[in-house]
């Protein structure tokens, strides 16, 4: 399959991209190429895929389930115990509706952090996105759940053998307060010995860092530095509750870090993100919509936005965050952080890509593209999606949305119980 896209605008130019197979092969003005099909990018905008380096897809059905509480009872009351609840038919229509949503709002790659891959796998496959998936690790402390955990894991990846390279199985221990060191250590082994992306929530909370300093004796950095498990292929997120020695250690590490601040804002588990000590460190940052029970969307021009405004207004400093930088966050860091060759329009790239139309208000009058998309723009604007070279998207519209979201409806009511 071969595309073309005519007369789009690439950096506020004018230019033609030729895609064939799943890469970027050729831009340029007036390219003479044959195309098995061809996009009108007048007045259209082409930008990277965004990647969102931390999601809970099937949590779409969670949406308005749990509002309004602190961390701790958030999911002690109401996530964990509606998680319980889940079914392979949940996990396939929750998933399936959050790569709708996904693709509706620019996102061609995520990162999910979930359980029952194997439902998981076959609605993104369904759907074409590219994908992290993982069967999301805890053991509480306890020996026997530990040896469950790691059997399920190893199983997992034998299973995964025979995934589209699309999609890559990942290991994803839940948190330091629910998984027993001796099990995060093995989860790092495992995913050196195999090559694997490992993923963690860290130091999300106030309460999570006292109960590290209480537990460990060390900040939630320091204490997975004295595992040993801090490496290039780990990313972390949230990451509110750090100082500048535990910033040290992360850029020591290459260890990628991923800003959620929808999430952060809505369970009130802090908004002081030190993007700017983790930049000067030369630290990857790249952006995450974690669960819809806690950001409520998928829309990462939200996220861009949101990122961009917390850095501007806890430094009282507009110049922090600008533009070009949430942009990158949201797209060519996510595809550093997962060892992707995409996050940019160019040559030899992976053709994960955006189209915008720019005959819209917020677009309207254009004097900066890329500040109308953070500042201006909200995701309902990407009219156009390809993934790995294949159209999921065409002027807004999306083969089988409407069968996604009846089932979705009747998926939610499980949930709910
Ligand atoms: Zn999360």
């Amino acid at each position: 399959m071969s595309i073309l896209i005519r007369n789009v605008q690439l950096n506020e130019k004018p230019t033609d991209i030729f895609i064939d197979g799943m890469l970027i092969r050729q831009i340029g003005q007036g390219l003479q190429v044959n195309a098995d099909e061809i996009i009108d990018g007048y007045k259209k905008a082409v930008f990277p895929g965004f990647v969102n380096a931390h999601a809970h897809a099937a949590m779409t059905l969670f949406r308005g389930l749990a509002e309004d509480l602190p961390l701790e009872r958030w999911l002690k009351e109401k996530i964990w115990p509606a998680e319980a609840r889940h079914t392979d038919e949940t996990i396939y229509w929750g998933t399936k509706l959050a790569c709708l949503e996904m693709i509706e709002t620019g996102t061609t790659c995520f990162n999910d952090m979930y359980f029952r891959p194997k439902m998981a796998y076959q609605a993104i496959s369904e759907m074409g996105l590219r994908a992290m998936i993982t069967d999301t690790i805890f053991d509480f402390f306890e020996p026997e759940r530990a040896e469950k955990a790691k059997r399920m894991t190893e199983e997992n990846l034998k299973l995964s053998q025979v995934f589209d390279s699309t999609i890559r199985y990942s290991v994803a221990p839940h948190a330091i307060y629910s998984v027993s060191a001796e099990l995060f250590k093995w989860s790092a082994d495992f995913a050196k010995a195999n090559g694997l992306i490992m993923h963690t929530h860290l130091a999300e909370s106030r309460q999570e860092y006292e109960n590290s300093i209480k537990d460990f004796g060390l900040s939630p950095v320091k204490y997975l530095h004295k595992l040993g498990v801090l490496s290039p292929n780990l990313s972390l997120a949230h990451m509110l509750w750090i100082d500048d020695e535990d910033i040290q250690i992360l850029a020591d590490y290459d260890v990628k870090v991923v800003h959620n601040p929808q999430s952060n804002l809505k369970i009130a588990s802090g908004y002081e993100f030190k993007y700017e000590e983790m930049k000067q460190k030369g630290i990857t940052v790249c952006l995450g919509m974690d669960g819809c029970a806690s950001s409520n969307n998928l829309d990462m021009t939200e996220g861009m936005k949101l990122a961009s405004l917390l850095q501007k207004a806890w430094r009282f400093d507009p110049t922090k965050l600008p533009e070009k930088e949430a942009l990158d966050m949201a797209t060519v860091n996510g595809a550093k952080t997962f060892e992707i060759n995409a996050g940019l329009v160019k040559e030899g790239y992976l053709a994960d890509l955006i189209l915008i139309d720019l005959n819209q208000t917020s677009f309207t009058p254009n004097h900066n593209t890329i500040a109308n998309l953070v500042y201006a723009a909200n995701g309902s604007t990407v009219d156009t999606l390809i993934c790995n070279g294949k159209i999921l998207m065409k002027n807004r519209f999306v083969n089988g949305r409407q069968t996604i979201i009846d089932n979705a409806i009747e998926a939610a009511k499980i949930i709910k119980g």
